[in-house]
C-alpha cells in the first residue's frame, strides 16, 4: 500500500468548494490510497455493474480517500471517492457493493453540481446530501456548524429537495444496474438503514437543521420495495468474497491504524488469514521488523504464489534500508502480477535506491511500462525523472518532471519543465515532440511561451551577475 498525499486526479484545480468542504475534515482527508490488491478486489466487484449500468469501467476513476470519515463522493468527471472509513463500516461485500453502485448513479444521471463549485466539475456528491451532513457533524461540529450556516453551499431547502431526488434517482440507477449485474441490493438498503440507525442519527438532532429536514425514511422505502422485488434480491455473498472483503478491512486496519489497535483487534490467537496479514503489517509499522518478515514469511509458505505477499516482503526490506534484498522480492511480486503498474513503480523505486549505477536501465524499463499502463501515477514519473538525472539525461529528465507536473494537473510547472527539455532534447525525437504537446496541452499560449522565455532569460541574466 502507497499514499499519495495529493489527490491523484482532482489536486491543484481551482476547487472552491470541494477545498471548502476537505477543510471540515484532518489534513489528512487530502490523501489518496494506492493499493494494487485493494483496488483489484473492488474494481472485480464493481466492473460489471458499472457495465450494467452503461458506464465504460475504465471511464470510472475509483479512489481510496484515506479518511475514517463516513463518506463517499461522485464527480461529474466520473471520479469517484470511497473513504477508508466507510468501508470499514460495510459489513460485508454486498453493502459496498451497494454504496459503489449507488455512486456510479450519480455518475450515470450526470448529476448537476450544486454551486459556485460546479463549473470545476469536482463538487462531491454526499451519498446522500442529508447522510453526508450527518458525518461531518458528527466528525467535526463546528466545522460541520459553519457549513451548515454556509448557505452557499448547502443552498436553500429547495436545492436540498432537489438534491434528495438526485439521491433517490442514483439508488434506483444503483437497483437496476446491481440486478442486471446479478447482484442483490439488499447491501445497499441495509447500509442506510444500519448508517441511519447507529451512527450519527442522535448527534444530528441536536440540530435544528435536520429537525426540519429528518432523514428521509421515505427514500430509505422507494429503494427497499423494488429491491425487495428484484430477483436478485436473496443473492448472498460467496464465501470467496466474504474472505475478500475481511482481507481488505484486515489490510486498512493494518495500514491506518496504531499498530497497538490493530494487534488488539486481531490477536494472535486469531489464526485466520486477514489477522496474520494485518499483523504483519502492524509489527512492520511499529518497526518490529524481524516479527513482520517472520509473518510474511509464514504467509508466503502458505501461497508462495501471492504478488502481494511479496509486495509486503520488499515493502519492509525497502523501509528496513534493504532495497537490493527488496529488490528480489518486488521483482517475484512484478513476475506474479505483471500488469499492475505500482508493483512495477516499487520495484523500480528499490532498483533506483539500491546505489548500484548496473540498475538504472532496468528501473527506467520499469518506469516506462508502469507510465504506459498509468500515465498520472506521478510517483512513477517523479522516480523516472530521477533515474535519468542519474544516468545524466538531463532533457529526459526535464520531460519527466513535465509529465509529472502534467499528471498533478500543475499545469504551470508542467509548461516550465516541457520548456527546459525542449531545450535539451535533440530536435524531432519523440521526446522533444512530447514536451511540445505538454506545452500547448498544458494551455500555454504563444504570448505565455514569449513572456516565460523572456522571464527566463532576466533571471539567467540575473544569476550570471557578480555578487557586489
Ligand atoms: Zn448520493
Amino acid at each position: 500500500m502507497s499514499w499519495l498525499v495529493r489527490l491523484r486526479a482532482l489536486v491543484a484545480a481551482p476547487l472552491a468548494g470541494l477545498a471548502m468542504l476537505l477543510a471540515a475534515f484532518p489534513a489528512s482527508a487530502q490523501s489518496i490510497i494506492r493499493d494494487t490488491e485493494i483496488e483489484g478486489i473492488i474494481r472485480e466487484w464493481s466492473d460489471p455493474v458499472f457495465v450494467a449500468m452503461g458506464l465504460e469501467p475504465s471511464d470510472v476513476e475509483l479512489l481510496l480517500v484515506n479518511d475514517a470519515e463516513l463518506n463517499a463522493f461522485a464527480t461529474r468527471g466520473r471520479i469517484m471517492g470511497v473513504n477508508t472509513g466507510l468501508i470499514l463500516r460495510t459489513q460485508n461485500p454486498n453493502q459496498l457493493l451497494g454504496v459503489i453502485a449507488h455512486e456510479a448513479g450519480h455518475i450515470k444521471n450526470r448529476h448537476p453540481m450544486r454551486d459556485g463549485a460546479q463549473a470545476a466539475g469536482a463538487q462531491p456528491f454526499w451519498m446522500s446530501m442529508a447522510l453526508g451532513a450527518l458525518a461531518m457533524a458528527a466528525g467535526a461540529p463546528d466545522a460541520a456548524m459553519a457549513l451548515l450556516g454556509s448557505s452557499q453551499y448547502f443552498g436553500t431547502l429547495g436545492a436540498l429537495k432537489y438534491m434528495q431526488s438526485q439521491e433517490g434517482e442514483a439508488d434506483l440507477t444503483a437497483l437496476r444496474a446491481l440486478d442486471r449485474a446479478g447482484e442483490s441490493s439488499r447491501g445497499l438498503v441495509q447500509f442506510f438503514e444500519n448508517f441511519r440507525a447507529q451512527e450519527v442519527f442522535s448527534d444530528a438532532r441536536r440540530y435544528p437543521y435536520f429537525r426540519s429536514h429528518p432523514l428521509s425514511s421515505q427514500r430509505i422505502e422507494a429503494l427497499r420495495r423494488p429491491a425487495e422485488a428484484s430477483a436478485n434480491y436473496g443473492r448472498t455473498d460467496s464465501p470467496e468474497r466474504m474472505a475478500q472483503h475481511a482481507l481488505i478491512l484486515a489490510k486498512i486496519h493494518g495500514f491506518m491504524d496504531h499498530p497497538n489497535a490493530t494487534l488488539g483487534l486481531y490477536p494472535e490467537t486469531d489464526d485466520s488469514l486477514p489477522a496474520r496479514y494485518a499483523r504483519a503489517i502492524a509489527w512492520y509499522r511499529a518497526g518490529q521488523t524481524e516479527k513482520a518478515l517472520n509473518a510474511v514469511d509464514a504467509l508466503l509458505e502458505g501461497d508462495p504464489e501471492n504478488p502481494y505477499f511479496w509486495e509486503l516482503k520488499g515493502q519492509i526490506l525497502f523501509e528496513e534500508g534493504r532495497p537490493s534484498d527488496a529488490v528480489a522480492a518486488h521483482q517475484r511480486s512484478v513476475e506474479l502480477k505483471p500488469d499492475a503498474p505500482l508493483l512495477r513503480v516499487n520495484l523500480a523505486h528499490a532498483l533506483l535506491e539500491s546505489g548500484d549505477a548496473d540498475n538504472l536501465d532496468a528501473a527506467v524499463n520499469q518506469l516506462k511500462r508502469a507510465t504506459a499502463m498509468e500515465a498520472d501515477n506521478t510517483m512513477a514519473w517523479r522516480l523516472l525523472g530521477q533515474a535519468y538525472a542519474r544516468q545524466g539525461k538531463e532533457g529526459e529528465a526535464r520531460l519527466a518532471s513535465a509529465e509529472m507536473y502534467f499528471a498533478a494537473r500543475d499545469t504551470q510547472q508542467a509548461t516550465q519543465f516541457a520548456l527546459r527539455a525542449r531545450d535539451m532534447l535533440e530536435r524531432n525525437t519523440p521526446e522533444y515532440r512530447r514536451a511540445l504537446d505538454i506545452v500547448f496541452a498544458s494551455g500555454a499560449t504563444q504570448d505565455d511561451l514569449d513572456d516565460l522565455e523572456r522571464r527566463q532569460r532576466r533571471t539567467a541574466g540575473v544569476q550570471m551577475q557578480p555578487v557586489p
